[in-house]
């Protein structure tokens, strides 16, 4: 890893369309997850704007953005607080331009950015 991106970035799935049928496909699971959001280049590169989480249904939460974001990429988490790091690696990796606020943690002690320690 290069020394300048000290972040390490959590793996993600390809990066594909936010449509309806491409969340019914990939994610066939309800469970804790975090993701990215923003366009593909003709190269399927994704250009990332936004970050976010669900502690419990990220196709759900995946499902409100549809039509305010052309692509998504997403990872299950094993719980909330794993989703809840994912998110916070991608927002402090990735300096999203839509996300205007620092992931927002439950008020449990055992919670903090694993990046930033908040
Ligand atoms: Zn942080």
């Amino acid at each position: 890893m290069p020394r300048s991106d000290p972040v390490a970035i959590p793996d993600l799935h390809d990066p594909k369309d936010l449509t309806q049928a491409n969340i019914d496909a990939t994610i066939n699971t309800r469970s804790a997850g975090f993701y990215a959001l923003g366009s593909l280049n003709e190269s399927k590169v994704m250009s990332v704007s936004y970050v976010g989480r669900s502690d419990d249904d990220v196709a759900g939460k995946l499902r409100r953005h549809i039509g305010n974001f052309q692509a998504f990429a997403f990872a299950i988490a094993a719980s909330p607080l794993h989703a809840y790091q994912g998110e916070c690696k991608l927002y402090h990796a990735l300096k999203p331009s839509k996300n205007v606020l620092h992931p927002v943690r439950k008020p449990d002690p055992d919670w903090a950015c694993p990046v930033c320690g908040r």
